[in-house]
Order: C-alpha cells, then structure tokens, then sequence
C-alpha cells in the first residue's frame, strides 16, 4: 500500500509504503500512483485516559474481555492506537477485578497489550469535597493505602504506570514518594490542595495535572488556589479535555500559552458512555445523561462524568479554535503522552509497525480524520 500525504511537521510530501503491515520506505513523493491520498499524516494517537465507551466502562463489576475488545475497536476508527484504559474510585473488589480483567486481556493477545501499554488509576485517594470529588462516587473515596495499590498493581500485572490523586490527603505525600519510586507518575487531580501542598506534591514526584481546571471547585480564590498553583509549575505536565465542553476557549488558550510546549497533553477522558446516542444511561451506579449538544452530565448538577468525545474529536475541536497549529495540536495527543509515560514513541519510519492516521485540512474543515492505520491495519 502506498500512502501519499506531507509530514504533519516538516510538511514534505512523502509516499509511504507499508508491506504486512510494517513500513518499508519513506520517501518523496514520487511518479508512482498512491492507493490513498490525504492531505497530512501523523503517528496514531495515544490517549492516557480512556474509561471505556460504548456502554463499557472499564470500572465496571461485569467488565470482561470481549467488552475491553469492543473498546479498543472503537478507539482505534477513532485513530487512537493505544490508550491507558483508566479506572476510577470504586470498591477495592471492582479495583481489583477491573486491573485482573485488563492483565488476562493483555496476556491472551499481544496485539491488545500494544493497544494498551500500561493503565491509569484515577482515585480512590482523591478530595471527598463536592466539586474536586466530580463525579467519582463519595463512599469509595478514601485516603490513600499503599498496600491496597500494592494488590491493585500485582493484579495488573504491574502495568499501573499512572496514578491520580489528591496530594491534601492523609499520607498522600508519603504514597506520592513510594510509587514514584516504584516508576509510577503521579498526577495531581481531583484534588482541593493549598498551592503550598500542590508545591509539596511536585517535590515528592508528582508530574502531572490530570484535566487540569476540571474536577475543581465552582468558585476559587483569585490568586492562591491550586488552580493557579498547577497552571505555573513548569514541573507539572498537564493533560486537558479540548472537547469543546469541558473548558472554554479562552482557559484552553491561556493553559497552551503558560505551559512549556513538551507539557501539554490532550485527553478526552471518554467515559463508558462515549459513542453513544443522547439519552439517560445507568452508569458507576448512577444516572448519568448524554444531553443533545454531546455533553455528559449527573442529572441536575452542573457537574461533567467524563466525555462523550474521543481523542480526534477533541483535536479537531483545538484545531479549529486556530490558537494551535495542527501540528502543536497533533504533538499534545500523540508523542507528548508518550513521552510522558516513557513509552516508545510512534515514528513514520522505516521498519516500524504502521501507526499513522491520515487527515484532509481545508479553510472551512481544518482537520478531518480520513484514513487510520494501527498495529499495520488500514482500519478507515
Ligand atoms: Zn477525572
């Protein structure tokens, strides 16, 4: 197959040929004829936080192989070649049934430990405060347990790479220093911290700020918060959802201007219910509703239970608010995350395993996903 398309960063056009699904030349375009043509490529996006989709949810009691399958499949029409499937605050059991559940899917089939290279603990330990809390269930929340993580490690496998907490809780410095030790990163999220324990924090190994200025108060101080605080660490990475829902435009361009370019992440925090039509959905044992402009809400709060959204939708929503370019955008969702988590990156190279998606960009449709290719598979 050759696919013709200029480089998301050097904007060189190239013809890349994949055979058996591995890439075996990379070069300029030449007088040969493509079988798919698409104005720009990149590597597949890696998201690390992903909490199921289409009525899986990854922390789910009843979660089983073929609903982490069902997934994948999705995430990967979305061009989202690999993703840190995230489970959030609940019960010790569904904690450890969820990482056992993701370890035996990762075991019997090499191709889905590549779609999923390590996974993401976000909570128990986070604020029980109505607002920081979002919308993790009260009565799971607890202070962080070191050997409780220890068994929800050994059931992944030791495949825990990213952990989420709130570092005001008790013992949460001490727990930031151990598993950072351990080669978890640690993120700061959640959380309802003074700005001095969010300096603590970063000082015992915490990295990043998960969907930095969601999963926070309604109203904060005007300049001593953890908001403010996490925004000016140039420690701190920070992941944010650009769904056109979860921040308005000005914060979006406010955080990509404040952070280092190498910190910013994208993530669009899919909840169990992404890709599913509006509508009342039993969720985490409560109601949540998909409303009819895509948002995901708990019924009668203000307050936001993941996305509806995947990773290129929230790309896409960047691009198009022309306060990025598409190739800053494309770094933040795909190697940026990476990087992050000391994964490999993705490369458009030569003898790799074809990750790419391939987009068409105009004036009016700046970024439109047109074909995907994972683990050497055209998927779209
Ligand atoms: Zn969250």
């Amino acid at each position: 197959m050759i696919f013709r398309a200029r480089h998301y960063q050097t904007e060189e056009l190239l013809d890349i040929i994949c055979e058996d699904g591995v890439i075996v030349s990379v070069a300029k375009a030449g007088t040969r004829i493509p079988d798919y043509i698409s104005d720009f490529v990149s590597p597949a996006f890696f998201d690390l936080q992903i909490n199921g989709a289409l009525g899986v949810a990854f922390s789910d009691i009843n979660l089983d192989v073929s609903g982490i399958l069902k997934v994948i499949e999705v995430c990967k029409y979305h061009g989202i070649s690999a993703i840190c499937p995230t489970i959030i605050t609940n019960s010790h059991e569904i904690l450890l049934h969820g990482f056992k559940t993701l370890r035996l899917a990762c075991e019997n089939d090499p191709s889905i430990c590549r779609a999923m290279p390590c996974f993401h603990l976000e909570g128990p330990y986070i604020s029980a405060e109505d607002g920081p809390r979002g919308a993790h269930l009260r009565q799971h929340v607890r202070i962080p347990n070191y050997e409780e993580f220890k068994q929800h490690q050994a059931a992944s496998g030791n495949r825990i790479k990213l952990i989420t907490l709130a570092p005001e809780l008790q013992g949460a410095l001490d727990f930031i220093r151990k598993v950072h030790q351990d080669g978890v990163v640690v993120a700061i999220g959640h959380t309802a911290a003074s700005p001095g324990v969010i300096r603590e924090a970063v000082l015992a190994g915490a990295t990043l700020s998960t969907h930095l200025g969601n999963g926070s108060h309604a109203m904060l101080p005007r300049h001593e918060s953890y908001f403010w605080e996490q925004l000016g660490s140039d420690a701190l990475s920070a992941s944010i959802i650009t769904d056109g829902h979860h921040l308005p435009e000005a914060l979006i361009k406010a955080i990509v201007r404040t952070k280092p370019l190498n910190k910013q992440i994208i993530t669009c925090d899919a909840s169990g219910l992404a890709g599913l039509p509006p509508g009342r959905y039993a969720l985490w044992n409560q109601e949540i509703d998909i409303l009819q402009n895509g948002r995901v809400v708990v019924p009668g709060t203000p307050f936001l239970a993941g996305s509806g959204s995947f990773t290129d939708d929230c790309v896409a929503h960047l691009v198009s608010l022309g306060i990025v370019s598409k190739n800053h955008a494309l770094e933040m969702a795909t190697n940026a995350p990476r990087r992050l988590l000391k994964l490999p990156e993705v490369k458009i190279q030569t003898g790799e395993i074809a990750n790419m998606i391939f987009i068409d960009s105009n004036e009016s449709l700046p970024f439109r996903l047109k074909h995907v290719v994972v683990d050497g598979l055209l998927i779209r």
